[in-house]
């Protein structure tokens, strides 16, 4: 069953419990152990993990077909080619990522060596969601790989298919005393989090967040909390709606609405409301067919507790698109409600599914006093051709990234930081960023025995050092 409590005995999760303990001491051996320090054995965990993806993408696909429901064709062009190209990216820059950096010098320092060298942290702690199980675990492991990091892997239960598989294939490939995987509840986490790391890197809730950042402080334990949020969408009268729509359709059911930087919802202007309504109509139809449930393209709900919380947010709403559910397959159909008031609980938490809100405002200013009353997003869209307007509107709000006239774009680049700002989280990754992060910038200085007149200056006792200025 899908649902089944992960509440093993008392005996059993003491047994576990110890097995986790056992993990991390044999990660943090490795990691003192230096077999990270040459960047070949780096590089040859990078390929093996590219390898890994390769080899074993059908089984990945079904492991998520069971999880989300999530097409076949969806999962690579989500997924793992996201993984691949941040795979060969740290293959390509390595070197350069890892070579100590000259900094400047001033009149004191002026013969020395001086310069900034990053250098591994020790014992990463990954905890993944589980709407890309691979993504959010893997992302953040081919930085830890590249920093030289031993790194624990926790992937989430609520993806069971994926995190088993991910646990069958990561020793089979990489190192495994480096990159233990360990599945489990929260239980298990809980007792992850008690045990003492050199960084810890969380994705999933805010809530959750809030924990793992306590846990952490105890251990001054530095995070990454990659956290979500309500991304707003919002739509100008003057751009081009019938593209807008598509768009947004596109990156607000894929993974059936299941995607952190998912449009949240709408901001338009009353005039346009009925054009989106009719355009989002069309888009869905087009995409999913008339019947939904039956498209191939078209996901599930990750749990029945998640099913009721999103059928929940509807209720007392009369949506203009959709609304359909069926318990038993966790399936609720495209929606969209419009004229939906600002105050209501659909517009108080993360949606993370397959519903979308139109809240009307009176302009750009408005939506701009809109987003700026809330908590700072992870994304915000903008739909607008105008682009001295959009230009302001980037600048008049905060959020951790932002796309104008597409949705989600910004996640798919290497050189842009990947992270939220508030509440939508802290620190950044993707690319080289994710390498910065799970490194320490050490600074150097190396000067020479030699010179030592300079230095009398400094030197006591006060009259002498008088004396010589
Ligand atoms: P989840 O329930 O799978 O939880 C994530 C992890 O936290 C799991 O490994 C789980 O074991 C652990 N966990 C859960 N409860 C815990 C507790 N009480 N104590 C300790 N650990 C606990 O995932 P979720 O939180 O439902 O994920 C969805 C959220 O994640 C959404 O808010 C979404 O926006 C956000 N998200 C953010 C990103 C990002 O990159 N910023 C990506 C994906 C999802």
């Amino acid at each position: 069953g899908r649902n089944r409590e992960i509440s093993p005995s008392f005996r059993g999760s003491w047994f576990k419990l110890s097995m986790e303990r056992q993990a991390v001491q044999r990660a943090k051996e490795a990691f003192l152990s230096g077999r990270t320090r040459p960047l070949e054995f780096r590089l040859q965990q990078l390929h093996a993990l590219q390898r890994l993806i390769t080899e074993n993408e059908a089984e990945i696909s079904t492991a998520l077909k069971q999880d989300i429901n999530r097409s076949q064709y969806d999962t690579p062009l989500l997924e793992l080619i996201g993984i691949d190209t941040e795979i060969k990216l740290a293959l390509e820059k390595l070197a350069e990522w890892a070579a100590p950096r000259p900094a400047e010098r001033n009149l004191l320092t002026i013969s020395d060596e001086v310069y900034i060298l990053p250098q591994p942290l020790g014992v990463v702690l990954i905890i993944g969601a589980w709407n890309y199980p691979w993504a959010l675990t893997l992302l953040p492991l081919v930085g830890a790989i590249a920093a030289g990091n031993a790194a624990v892997v926790k992937p989430s239960e609520l993806s069971e298919y994926s995190s088993l598989l991910l646990r069958a294939l990561l020793p089979r490939y990489l190192d495994k005393d480096l990159y233990p995987v360990i599945t489990g509840g929260v239980s298990v986490t809980q007792e992850l989090l008690r045990l003492r790391f050199d960084h810890i890197f969380y994705t999933g809730s805010s809530a959750v967040g809030k924990l793992v950042m306590e846990a952490a402080a105890r251990h001054l334990t530095p995070v990454t909390l990659e956290l979500g949020g309500k991304s707003p969408c919002y739509i100008d009268k003057d751009c081009d709606i019938r593209v807008a729509c598509r768009r947004i359709t596109w990156g607000k059911f894929v993974n059936c609405g299941q995607t952190c930087i998912a449009p949240d919802f709408i901001l338009c202007e009353p005039c346009i409301q009925g054009r989106v309504v009719e355009c989002l109509r069309q888009t869905l139809l087009e995409f999913y067919g008339a019947d939904p449930k039956s498209s191939p393209d078209y996901g599930r709900i990750i749990n029945q507790r998640h099913f009721l919380r999103v059928m929940g947010l509807m209720e007392g709403y009369t949506p203009v698109v959709g609304g359909q559910n069926d318990a038993s397959q966790r399936y609720i159909a495209p929606t969209v409600l419009k004229d939906v008031p600002p105050h209501s609980r659909l517009m108080q938490e993360e949606i993370f599914g397959p519903l979308l809100p139109i809240v009307a405002v009176s302009d750009m200013d408005d939506a701009i006093r809109f987003i700026n009353e809330r908590e700072k997003p992870l994304a915000l869209y903008i739909f607008c051709s105008d682009k001295k307007a959009t230009k302001r509107m980037i600048e008049e709000t905060t959020s951790g990234g932002v796309t104008v006239n597409d949705v989600m774009m910004h996640y798919t680049l290497s050189s842009l930081p990947f992270g939220g700002v508030g509440q939508s989280g802290m620190g950044h990754y993707h690319g080289k960023h994710t390498f910065d992060q799970l490194s320490h910038q050490r600074a150097c200085l190396v000067r020479s025995l030699r010179m030592e007149n300079v230095n009398l200056a400094r030197y006591p006792p006060q009259d002498r050092r008088r004396a010589r200025r």
